[in-house]
């Protein structure tokens, strides 16, 4: 049973007023707010348990060595990784993406070579590739949403040529909330030997995650979101692809040897966990997947799905919004436009001052907006602890917004 009174109480800060209005923060996509249990790791991880992680030999090195592991298992579960080891930390999508770029892409890659992208990428599933296109000269090519916004893998499969060295994709957009069929890509194009990393930074909130069903290679997911610290995070990559990466930063921890002649590294994971980690942000992460994975994903997804078929209900009464996406089966994130002069900004500011938290822009997906044609877009995101009450004061507050700008 998905108790949502509970569930909110376990969240401190929805409890709080905006401008004098009970908090409605529908601005999930951007970053999730922190259920108590995560709070309380991170306070417990420097209140009591905290030193430096790996090597240390007193007492709190190892308790926090040991408190910083564990969450790799948490990870792998939360995933379904076949192995411990295919787990590496980060700070979040944006740098698993980046390491991918620099320790697996780059030293394998010439002019000529091919990397397939929806255009619905977030920049962080973009620029890490540019980079080697400006660099190395690789061909980046793209595939469009269909009308509707959804994502034909099909169309992703037949852009698949002899000179393809990845696909890297989204497995939910940060601005459709279209779900992609991920499975699908994997399994087509590992047939013709293309590897896939997926940009889980949006599908793992979302819905279950199982890499191994999935079969991608490199799966990316960040913290913030999760309901866990911001700049925790970590990166799937399948050991036939770990084998094949040589390391993107150079550091502490992540050697076996170091002279002045030479140097060789740990083996995996640490070989790319340069530096000391973010180890209270990772611990956190940890109780942020024990929590979503003790109120079960199948449940959380199914409260969203719930949230986002009465959301889209309610907006389809309002003739002159403009819902951007909708595929069907799409997670309960909402780009909106009024028509007339209103501006996204101009929403999300009146929204705010009913207490309600939205975001307005280009979210980060500006080749998506050149497609769409708009400029910004207000977006109303939500998670594991909204209701339907909060789509009602959301759809009082655009009301209100065509009352003062149509
Ligand atoms: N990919 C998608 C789909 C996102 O929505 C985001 C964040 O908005 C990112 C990547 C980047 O995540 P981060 O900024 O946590 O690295």
């Amino acid at each position: 049973m998905y108790d949502i009174n509970k569930i909110r109480n376990d969240f401190p800060i929805l409890s709080r007023e905006v401008n004098g209005k009970p908090l409605t923060y529908l601005d999930n996509g951007a970053s999730a707010q922190k259920p108590q249990v995560v709070i309380d790791a991170i306070t417990r991880g420097y209140a009591e348990e905290y030193s430096n992680v790996h090597r240390g030999l007193h007492y709190l090195s190892n308790l926090s060595t040991e408190r910083y592991e564990a969450v790799r298992a948490i990870v792998q579960k939360f995933l379904n990784a076949k192995h411990e080891d295919e787990i590496i930390f980060n700070s979040g999508t944006t740098e698993g993406i980046n390491m991918v770029s620099y320790s697996w892409a780059a030293p394998r890659m010439q002019a000529g070579d091919e990397i397939i992208l929806s255009t619905m990428e977030h920049h962080a599933n973009i620029v890490p590739w540019h980079f080697l296109r400006e660099r190395l000269g690789v061909v980046l090519k793209w595939v469009d949403p269909e009308l509707d916004g959804s994502l034909d893998p099909q169309k992703v499969l037949d852009t698949i040529t002899d000179k393809t060295r990845l696909i890297a994709i989204t497995q939910c957009s940060n601005v459709l909330g279209t779900v992609v069929d991920v499975k699908a890509i994997c399994e087509g194009a590992r047939n013709k030997g293309v590897p896939v990393l997926v940009d889980g930074s949006q599908g793992a909130v979302h819905m279950p995650v199982d890499v191994q069903d999935i079969g991608c290679d490199f799966y990316v997911i960040t913290g913030h979101k999760l309901y866990g610290p911001s700049a925790s995070g970590a990166i799937y990559v399948h050991r036939e692809r770990a084998a094949e990466m040589q390391p993107f930063m150079g550091g502490g921890d992540m050697i076996d040897e170091v002279s002045k002649e030479t140097v060789t590294y740990a083996g995996m994971p640490l070989k790319f966990e340069a530096g000391t980690p973010g180890i209270v942000q990772t611990i956190g992460l940890g109780a942020a997947l024990e929590y979503l994975m003790e109120l079960g994903m199948e449940n959380v997804a199914a409260h969203e799905a719930d949230l986002a078929a009465y959301a889209q209900e309610r907006l389809s009464g309002l003739n002159w919004v403009n819902v951007q996406g909708s595929a069907p089966g799409k997670a309960a994130i909402f780009s909106l436009t009024m028509d007339g002069a209103a501006h996204a900004h101009d929403m999300s500011t009146i929204l705010d001052k009913k207490g309600i938290a939205i975001r307005a822009g280009h979210h980060c997906a500006k080749p998506l907006m050149e497609h769409l044609g708009v400029a910004a877009t207000a977006r109303a995101s939500f998670g594991l602890y909204n209701t339907r009450d909060e789509v009602d004061t959301l759809i009082d507050g655009l009301e209100l917004c065509h009352k003062l700008l149509a």
